[in-house]
C-alpha cells in the first residue's frame, strides 16, 4: 500500500480504526463512535457527510468554529515563513501576542507554554520561586498550596496534585506534597486553612470540568485579601473560562479583582497548541534566565495564529456575541427547567453553560440522544450537561439544541413514568 496515496480505498473505516486503536493505543480514551473529517463554522462533518452542530468546540478550544479564514490564512502564511525556531532566538510573534494579552488582562508579563497543564505547572513553579525570593528578603512565607474542591488543572504531576477528584490523582500516588483542598466557596474553611505557610491559593475563576461552578464574589475577594496580607499569590486558572468565553476577556474581570498569575490555553491559538502564564512584575522578579523554559512554547506558528484569533474576536465583536447568545441560551434552558423536573439547575456565564440533571444515567442518555440528532454536547461531573460552543453561535443554533433537549427529556420522563407504572401494576418492564 502506498502510504502517500489519498485514494478513498486506502482509508480505514471507522470499525477498522476502532480495531486498530484498540490494539495500538494506550487505552486512555473511551471515544464516541463517530469519525470526523472536516468542519465549517459551528458544524462538523463525519465520514458519511453527516452534519453535526458542535456545542462543545473541541472542549472549549475552537472559539472561532471550524475553517475560519483568519486561522486558515495565518497558518498558511506563517507556515511558508517559519514554524519553529526554539526560544534561543527572537521571532516577531511573542512580543506582539504578549502586548495583546497584557493590554487585555491588566497583568504585566507573559510566559508561553504549549498546553494548559504546562501553563499550570509553570504557574506553580513561579509561586514557589516567588515565595523563595520573599524568604531570602526576610519575609515569613511557606511553600504550601491551597486548591479547591471540584478543581481541575490538568494531568501532569503538579496539575493532577492540585486537581480534586481522587480518581485522577490516586492511581499516581504519591502526588506532590504540600497541597490542601478547601471546601467549595466556603469562606470560613478558606480562612481556617490559610496561614503564612501558604505560598499561593490556586483557583479556577469558574470551574469547568467540576461542573461549571462560578466562585462567589465573597470567596474570591477573601482569597485576594488573604494572599495580599502575607505576600502569597492568587493564581487563577483561566484555561477554560478565559479569552472571551464568559463575555469578558478574563473571567476574573466579572469579579473586579486582579490575580497575581493567570493561566491560559484552550482557545488561545484556535486549535494549535499554545498555553500562557500571565503574571505581575512582582512575580516575574523571581524568575531569571535558565530557571524555566520550553522547546516548542510560543513558536512562530502558534503565536501568529493566536494573534489572528484575538484580532478576529475583536473585529467580529465575538465577546459581545458570547454575552448575548449565551444569555439567550441560559434563558431558554431556564424555560426548559420549568417544564422538566429532571433539570435541577441552570448556571453559567456567557458561552460557558451548564444544566445539571437529577441522574448520571440521564446525563449519558441525553448526550447519546443528542448525538443521534447530530448535536454534540458533553456531560461532566456525572450529572452536568456542559455547553462550550464556538463564540460564533447564533440564536437559531440555540433554538435547535433546546428543541432537541426538550423532546429528549420528555421522552426520558415518559419512559421513566411507563416503567414506574408497570412496576406499580406488578408487571414486567416494557418489552
Ligand atoms: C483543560 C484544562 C486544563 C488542562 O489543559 P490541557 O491543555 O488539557 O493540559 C487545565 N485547567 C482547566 C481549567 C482546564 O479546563
Amino acid at each position: 500500500m502506498n502510504p502517500f496515496s489519498t485514494k478513498e480505498e486506502s482509508k480505514m473505516s471507522l470499525n477498522e480504526l476502532r480495531a486498530a486503536e484498540a490494539k495500538l493505543l494506550v487505552p486512555t480514551y473511551d471515544r464516541n463512535a463517530v469519525l470526523f473529517e472536516r468542519g465549517e463554522g459551528v458544524y462538523l462533518f463525519d465520514n458519511h457527510g453527516e452534519r453535526y452542530l458542535d456545542l462543545l468546540s473541541g472542549i472549549g478550544v475552537n472559539a472561532l468554529g471550524y475553517a475560519h479564514p483568519a486561522i486558515e490564512n495565518a497558518i498558511a502564511q506563517q507556515s511558508r515563513k517559519l514554524i519553529h525556531t526554539s526560544n534561543l532566538y527572537f521571532h516577531a510573534g511573542q512580543a506582539e501576542l504578549a502586548m495583546r494579552l497584557t493590554e487585555r488582562s491588566g497583568l504585566d508579563r507573559v510566559f508561553f507554554a504549549n498546553t494548559g497543564t504546562e501553563a499550570w505547572e509553570g504557574a506553580m513553579k513561579f509561586a514557589r520561586a516567588h515565595a523563595g525570593l520573599l524568604r531570602s528578603e526576610g519575609k515569613q512565607i511557606g511553600t504550601k498550596f491551597l486548591a479547591l474542591e471540584h478543581s481541575f488543572h490538568g494531568r501532569t504531576y503538579g496539575s493532577v496534585s492540585t486537581t480534586h477528584k481522587a480518581k485522577y490523582r490516586e492511581p499516581f500516588a504519591p502526588t506532590l506534597p504540600g497541597v490542601e483542598f478547601v471546601r467549595f466557596n466556603d469562606v470560613a474553611d478558606l480562612r481556617d486553612k490559610f496561614s503564612s505557610d501558604v505560598c499561593a491559593i490556586l483557583l479556577e475563576s469558574i470551574q469547568g470540568e467540576g461542573g461549571i461552578r462560578p466562585l462567589s464574589k465573597e470567596f474570591l475577594a477573601t482569597a485576594r485579601e488573604l494572599t495580599a496580607s502575607t505576600g502569597a499569590l492568587l493564581v487563577l486558572d483561566e484555561i477554560q473560562a478565559g479569552l472571551g468565553r464568559t463575555g469578558k476577556w478574563f473571567a476574573y474581570q466579572h469579579y473586579d479583582i486582579l490575580p497575581d498569575i493567570a493561566t491560559l490555553a484552550k482557545p488561545l491559538a484556535g486549535g494549535i497548541p499554545l498555553g500562557a502564564i500571565l503574571c505581575t512584575e512582582e512575580v516575574a522578579r523571581a524568575i531569571h534566565p535558565g530557571m524555566h523554559g520550553t522547546t516548542f512554547g510560543g513558536g512562530p506558528l502558534a503565536c501568529a495564529v493566536a494573534i489572528a484569533v484575538i484580532d478576529a474576536l475583536d473585529r467580529d465583536c465575538l465577546l459581545e456575541n458570547a454575552t448575548t447568545v449565551g444569555g439567550y441560551f441560559m434563558n431558554q434552558l431556564r424555560s426548559l427547567q420549568q417544564k422538566h423536573a429532571s433539570i435541577l439547575d441552570v448556571r453559567g456565564i456567557g458561552l460557558m453553560i451548564a444544566a445539571e440533571l437529577d441522574s448520571a444515567e440521564l446525563g449519558k442518555i441525553v448526550v447519546r440522544k443528542m448525538m443521534e440528532r447530530r448535536i454534540l454536547i458533553n456531560c461532566t461531573s456525572d450529572t452536568v450537561l456542559r455547553f462550550l460552543p464556538p463564540y460564533i453561535l447564533t440564536r437559531a443554533h440555540v433554538d435547535q439544541a433546546i428543541l432537541a433537549l426538550d423532546e429528549i427529556l420528555a421522552d426520558a420522563a415518559a419512559g421513566h413514568q411507563a416503567e414506574q407504572n408497570t412496576t406499580l401494576a406488578g408487571g414486567h418492564s416494557r418489552g
